[in-house]
């Protein structure tokens, strides 16, 4: 890392970064990104949904929101055996982290012996562990920080300003004091938010500044590209400029240069050239996995594909072997050019 990230962005400032012409703008977060990272490495990771839909909160895009009517099924928190056997496989497939998702408003004391049980298990596959319950209280913090939860996922999912049109049964400070509970519990944050639910490109800026200038930049950064689903309010919100998506991951780039931005939700609509532009632009990091909680997600061999085309690689952990992970990424490639042949003999 050659330079400290800075706390004191101001909004009119990173809306003056969105507005540099596109090229000095991709040139600038290249330039950050490459005295920071390896350009050509992805950080890859799979999320399961651990408890799914009838969540109390009404977030405008969520399609497990009791709220709404989606097509999304209920389901109550899996079993600790099936969540393991889940980790295994996405190990064998080549994530490096898996991440486990409950649709709450915040666990339950009652759950929260399985879900330590969860990180123990998945930790001890040698796999980095990652979870999204919800507020947490300072005491949950710490008992999910000493089972070894090296990640917490919460969002601030827009600016403050914009906050109040997309979730009103949850304050924009209870999600700054679940980061603040997940920090002082020694655990990592991961924290963005959702772009294209129709907020302005001041109140994009206005998400970057409050997670650039939290007192430690998240280490993990989902940049959203909305995902429109039937039945949620916002399934008629217009279509974001996709180069505005790109801007969006550049100047996430260059605000938190040591962050993991992270090409989340929304990936399947995307195009190769698009996410070609969205790596470009400094994000080095993604799910791997069919569905992300409840959406859909690119197929993981197309994701192979693509980074066998531009010559990404996939980070390792320090303990994985190069060797075994290199022949799961080549025998995908080889099984998505055998998908391929076989779809055009049809
Ligand atoms: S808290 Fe999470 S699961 Fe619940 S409605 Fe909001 S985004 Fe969906």
């Amino acid at each position: 890392m050659t330079e400290s990230p800075r706390h004191h962005w101001t909004v009119k400032q990173v809306v003056e970064l969105f507005a540099l012409p596109f090229n000095d703008l991709m040139f600038q977060a290249q330039t950050v990104h490459r005295a920071n990272f390896d350009p050509n490495q992805v950080q890859v990771s799979t999320l399961m949904s651990i408890k799914t839909g009838a969540c109390a909160e009404d977030c405008k895009y969520c399609p497990q929101s009791g709220h709404y009517h989606t097509d999304v099924e209920r389901q109550r928190l899996l079993e600790v055996e099936k969540v393991l056997q889940e980790a295994a496989q996405a190990k064998d497939k080549g994530a490096s982290r898996f991440c486990m998702g409950a649709a709450w408003s915040n666990p339950k004391e009652r759950d929260m012996p399985y879900l330590v049980q969860m990180v123990e298990g998945v930790k001890e596959m040698g796999l980095e562990t990652c979870m999204t319950l919800g507020k947490l209280t300072v005491e949950q913090a710490e008992v999910l920080g000493q089972a070894g939860l090296d990640y917490y996922n919460h969002n601030l999912d827009t600016s403050p300003e914009y906050y109040g049109e997309i979730i009103t049964t949850r304050t924009y400070q209870d999600r700054l004091d679940t980061l603040s509970h997940v920090r002082s519990a020694g655990m990592k944050v991961c924290a963005g938010g959702i772009v294209g639910m129709g907020e302005s490109r001041q109140d994009r800026a206005g998400l970057l500044v409050q997670l650039a200038n939290l007192p430690m930049q998240p280490e993990s950064v989902p940049i959203n590209m909305l995902v429109k689903v039937k039945g949620t309010p916002l399934d008629q919100v217009d279509d974001l400029d996709p180069f505005e998506f790109i801007r969006s991951i550049a100047v996430a780039r260059i605000l938190m240069p040591a962050s993991y931005v992270r090409l989340s939700a929304g990936r399947e609509k995307m195009n190769d050239q698009m996410q070609a532009l969205a790596f470009l632009a400094g994000a080095n990091s993604i799910f791997y996995g069919d569905k992300l909680l409840t959406t859909p997600n690119p197929e993981t061999s197309d994701d192979h594909r693509l980074f066998n085309t531009l010559g990404i690689k996939v980070e390792q952990r320090e303990e994985a072997s190069d060797e075994a992970h290199e022949q799961v990424l080549m025998s995908a490639v080889v099984e998505s050019q055998q998908d391929k042949m076989f779809y055009e003999a049809n």
